[in-house]
């Protein structure tokens, strides 16, 4: 069984990121086979780190700005889609309302004034300002 607890294996790390192995651990990389795996294992990421690297294929400035403006836009229409949803839920709920009033619906004899105050007028309020934020948000660049 190797010794997987070793104290330089923070050395040997760092070593193999800078690609530069002083005689020092050199020498303990020699005496310590668990160091010596962990030198094995971290020489095939950084080999394979630096292929990759080399071997990426960065775009176009056109492209990356295509691709940016294209995020950007969906982005926007999700936004937009969201809030007309929200606005057409409320105008069918609205609509009902408005239905059952022109049907000619009973409310039960209760007091409802006191209820009803803060919520239509955060629901007036809400009717207004909404179309505004949709404004804003379509009008957005
Ligand atoms: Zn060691």
């Amino acid at each position: 069984m190797l010794n997987r607890n070793c104290n330089r294996e923070n050395d040997v790390l760092r070593a193999v990121a800078s690609a530069y192995i002083d005689d020092d651990i050199r020498s303990h990389i020699a005496s310590c086979a668990s160091c010596a795996d962990l030198l094995a294992v971290a020489s095939a990421v950084a080999d394979d780190r630096r292929t990759l690297i080399r071997e990426a294929t960065i775009p176009s400035s056109g492209l990356v700005w295509w691709r940016a403006n294209m995020r950007a836009r969906q982005q926007a229409r999700r936004v937009v889609v969201r809030t007309a949803t929200l606005i057409q839920i409320a105008l069918i709920a609205l609509a009902i309302v408005v239905a059952i009033v022109v049907l000619g619906a009973t409310p039960p004899p209760i007091d409802y004034r006191p209820l009803l105050t803060i919520p239509v007028f955060a629901f007036v309020a809400w009717l207004i300002l909404a179309p505004v934020a949709v404004y804003f948000t379509v009008t957005e660049d």
